[in-house]
């Protein structure tokens, strides 16, 4: 038995999955012809309230899209400092959009209205970049799995409109806020002009993002997820599995919920652990006193497999492929350490 901790993306595809996969009808998505696609990107957009959606290989593609959509070279984006978009798609922000990004010191990832409000560079003063776009992210990867109170999306999303800035939502993790705070994704499709969602995290599919907008904007979406070499074929079989994880992965990731914060309890009593962030979702993050390497190794041996963050940071990540038996030894092999 081989525990896998480091991402809710180690899963594979289960048999039913598989199944509906293999029997998927398809087309030349290029040619916007594949129907299993097209039959994706209506149900996610219907579900967000909003007028299109597309289907893109990654997140990080999806986010980039979306960036580069929103704005224009030179201009600046705000986002937390720990934003996926700034720290984990390398590097894209300046590459494909040629933009800067105004980094806020948030918590846990997450930003307020009146740090949006002073980030913002006055349009008239022509010496700062123009301010164009603002970037949140739920729930936050880096920021250990936290998610927004909707109050502060909606008084962002004001601040958004007053300063005529674009209001983007990386939601690769929105499954796991939505289920963890029951919330509505009709909730979010309301406020953002745009979101991105990854169906391979929590939902278990073996790839896949959805970027979702309405038809104002998403007109430039399928000439720009072209240019970044987006547009895919007979991908059907592909979206097949994200119809299949919508349909029947959602609900299940308050098991990955559970099982964190069973964790989280475990954790908390061990001498050697100094402290464990709060956990809202699927993702542990805690610090030892001790050598994290030895640690990891240590563990490692024992089959479990997990990252260091760096700065003393460990994370466990739950999802679909950890099951109940892993769970009960894992949490033995813990608690013997
Ligand atoms: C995983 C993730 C993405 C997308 O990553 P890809 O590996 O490109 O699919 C985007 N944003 C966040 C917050 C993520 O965790």
């Amino acid at each position: 038995m081989i525990i896998d901790l480091r991402s809710d993306t180690v899963t594979k595809p289960t048999p039913e999955m598989l199944n509906e996969m293999m029997k998927a009808e398809v087309g030349d998505d290029v040619y916007k012809e594949d129907p299993t696609v097209n039959a994706l990107e209506e149900r996610i957009a219907t579900m967000f309230g909003m007028d299109n959606a597309l289907f893109f290989p990654t997140g990080s593609m999806a986010n980039q899209a979306a960036i580069k959509m929103h704005t224009q070279p030179g201009e600046q984006l705000i986002a937390d400092k720990y934003a996926h978009v700034y720290n984990y798609e390398g590097g894209g922000v300046s590459f494909n959009s040629g933009v800067s990004c105004k980094l806020i010191d948030g918590h846990r990832g997450m930003i307020t209205t009146n740090q949006v409000l002073e980030s913002i560079n006055p349009p008239d003063f022509y010496h700062s970049p123009l301010t164009s776009l603002v970037c949140l992210e739920n729930t936050t990867n880096k920021g250990g799995g936290a998610c927004y109170n909707f109050e502060e999306i909606k008084k962002i999303k004001k601040i958004c409109d007053d300063h005529n800035l674009g209001y983007h939502l990386d939601g690769a993790r929105l499954w796991n806020a939505l289920v963890a705070k029951n919330e509505t994704p009709k909730d979010y499709g309301q406020l953002f002009d745009t979101i991105s969602v990854c169906l391979s995290k929590g939902l278990g599919a073996p790839m896949g993002s959805v970027l979702i907008g309405n038809e104002e904007i998403m007109q430039k979406a399928i000439r720009i997820r072209k240019v970044l070499g987006g547009g895919m074929r007979q991908i059907g079989y592909m979206a097949a599995a994200g119809l299949y994880a919508i349909n029947n992965h959602i609900d299940r990731l308050q098991e990955d919920h559970k099982k964190a914060q069973e964790i989280g309890k475990v954790l908390e009593k061990l001498s050697f652990v100094t402290n464990v962030e709060p956990i809202d979702t699927n993702i542990i993050i805690f610090t030892i006193d001790g050598n994290e390497e030895e640690f990891i190794t240590k563990m490692a041996k024992k089959n479990i497999h997990f990252y260091g963050m760096g700065q003393g940071k460990l994370r466990f990540v739950t999802h679909l492929d950890y099951t109940q038996k892993m769970h009960e030894y894992f949490l033995e092999e813990l608690k013997a350490i």
